[in-house]
C-alpha cells in the first residue's frame, strides 16, 4: 500500500464552488500544476465527497446554492473521517467578522476573490502537504 507521504503522489483537490467561471479557473489552474481535481457545485455534494474520496486539500466557496461553505466547514470538522483535510475558504467577503467565523468554521485559511494567482498557488501547495496521515490500524 503506497505510504501517504510519497512526495511524488499527485495531490487531491476537492473544489466546491458554483461559479462556473470560478471553478474553470480553479480547475485549469491547478490541473496545469499537476493535482488531482474533483469538483462539484454544491455544499452538501462537497462533504460526502470529502469523504469518500478523502482529498488532500478542500477549496471551499462560501456561498454556495444548498448549505453555506461555513457549514460544511464545521460539518467536516466534526466529523473524525473528514476533520484532518485543510481547509481553504474562498470568499468575496472582505469584513473582518467574515473572516473571524471562518476561521472559527473549521477553515484553515481562506483567499478572497478576485484573488492573486501566486498567492492561491503557494497556498495550496502549502496545505496540501499538511493533512495527517490517518492510521490504517487503530480504531
Ligand atoms: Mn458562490
Amino acid at each position: 500500500m503506497p505510504s501517504d507521504d510519497q512526495p511524488n503522489r499527485a495531490k487531491t483537490v476537492l473544489v466546491v464552488e458554483d461559479n462556473p467561471l470560478n471553478l474553470k479557473l480553479f480547475v485549469d489552474l491547478l490541473d496545469y500544476h499537476g493535482y488531482e481535481l474533483i469538483t462539484t457545485h454544491f455544499g452538501r455534494a462537497g462533504v460526502e465527497l470529502a469523504s469518500q474520496k478523502q482529498p488532500d486539500l478542500i477549496l471551499l466557496d462560501i456561498q454556495l446554492p444548498d448549505i453555506s461553505g461555513i457549514q460544511v466547514a464545521q460539518e467536516l470538522k466534526a466529523d473524525k473521517a473528514t476533520q484532518s483535510i485543510p481547509i481553504i475558504a474562498v470568499t468575496a467577503f472582505a469584513m473582518p467578522g467574515d473572516r473571524q467565523r471562518m476561521l472559527e468554521s473549521g477553515c484553515d485559511d481562506y483567499i478572497a476573490k478576485p484573488f492573486n494567482v501566486h498567492a492561491l498557488l503557494s497556498m495550496v501547495e502549502r496545505y496540501s502537504n499538511t493533512k495527517r496521515s490517518r492510521s490504517e490500524g487503530s480504531s
